[in-house]
């Protein structure tokens, strides 16, 4: 069963290796199925070049597996709390991609400096705060999940308006509708923040783009006035 659902998360996880997204075992993907109540995930510790589409994980909404033999992504609990606290997402990536992960190191924002970034992230892509060490040491997965929808709601952002976001210390998720889109939109951030650790290199300085501009590209290819691609 679920033979689609495994095939989609299986696909963007080559990705991620393709794309430079992530290297050895590291990064996970996963993709809900609303209607059945199952998320299929990325079995933990599975190199991409040896996974199989039937090595991807079916497990329900309380995070037990459904269907395969392998144990699903150590992430799991993060994916399970991001789905329920946000249903118009259906897709999520987790990589540690290194140019996202320098700055969710150093804890800052990726701020919007150009139009690269309005054209996919209304505005500043937030870094959450650091976990506390009880949060830590408790239901870490949850928590880090928690962090992420706590920042959105206490920076008024909305999760379809900005794809992705930034968990402090440790390093970049993404989401989307589908698993390809989740992926395109963590390789779009990646190139965002290579552009932006340079830019703060040449310009201590930089400011963000004018709220103007970002509104026109952001606008160009989202909502109902929308005029890029084709009809
Ligand atoms: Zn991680």
């Amino acid at each position: 069963m679920f033979d689609t659902l495994k095939r989609d998360v299986y696909e963007a996880c080559l990705q991620l290796p393709r794309s430079g997204l992530a290297i050895l075992t590291w990064g996970n993907v996963s993709q809900i199925d609303r209607k059945n109540e199952v998320i299929a995930i990325k079995p933990s510790g599975v190199p991409y070049d040896k996974m199989k589409a039937e090595d991807i994980v079916i497990c329900d909404l309380q995070g037990h597996v459904v269907e395969g033999t392998l144990r699903p992504s150590s992430d799991l609990d993060t994916h399970l709390v991001l789905y329920k606290a946000w249903p118009q997402i259906n897709a999520i990536v987790h990589t540690h991609s290194p140019w996202a992960t320098m700055l969710a190191q150093a804890g800052q924002d990726l701020e919007a400096l150009g139009t690269t970034h309005a054209d996919t992230f209304f505005g500043p892509v937030p870094c959450t705060r650091a976990l506390t060490q009880e949060e830590v040491e408790g239901a870490y997965e949850a928590q880090t999940g928690q962090v992420i929808v706590e920042t959105f709601a206490r920076r008024h952002m909305v999760p379809e308006q900005v794809p992705a976001v930034l968990v402090a210390g440790h390093g970049p998720f993404a989401w989307g509708g589908s698993p390809g889109q989740a992926v395109e939109n963590a390789m779009i951030l990646e190139q965002c923040a290579w552009m932006a650790v340079i830019d703060h290199l040449i310009d201590p300085a930089i400011h963000p783009v004018q709220p103007f501009l970002l509104d026109r590209h952001y606008y160009r290819k989202h909502g109902k006035n929308a005029t890029y691609g084709q009809r």
